[in-house]
Parts: structure tokens; sequence; C-alpha cells
């Protein structure tokens, strides 16, 4: 699946990184990024954590398209 983080949306409350501690992190200001990397798209394979991580956020800042 595709996962998008859409750092604009993203209100720093950190919710995703209790849901998927191994794939969400934070800037220093505390808005979203991936787990060591920068970039705002990546690929995984299906996994729960990220999808109750998507569903928790309050803003959509993270968003999976099925792949
Ligand atoms: S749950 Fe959403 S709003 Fe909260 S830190 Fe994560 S991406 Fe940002």
């Amino acid at each position: 699946m595709k996962v998008n983080i859409i750092p604009e949306n993203c209100i720093a409350c950190g919710l995703c990184y209790l849901h998927a501690p191994d794939v969400f992190d934070y800037h220093d200001n505390g808005i979203v990024k991936f787990n060591n990397s920068d970039k705002l798209e990546k690929e995984y394979i299906s996994d729960d954590k990220i999808i109750s991580a998507a569903k928790a956020c309050p803003t959509a800042a993270i968003k999976i398209t099925k792949s």
C-alpha cells in the first residue's frame, strides 16, 4: 500500500507515532515525517498499525492508497 503524509495538514498531536512508532517520526517542530526519510510518499506492505495511525489522525494528514 502507498502511504502519503501531508505535513501542511499536521497539527503535531503525536497520535500517529503512538500507533506506528516504527513508521512515523517528527521534525523538531513536531510535524510528521517518515522514520528515516524526508519523502512524503512511501510504499509499505499492508500494515494494521499504519492503517490505525491514519484513522486516528484528526486532520487526515496520513493518506493510504491500497495498491
Ligand atoms: S496523527 Fe496526524 S496530526 Fe497528529 S502528528 Fe500524526 S500526522 Fe500529525
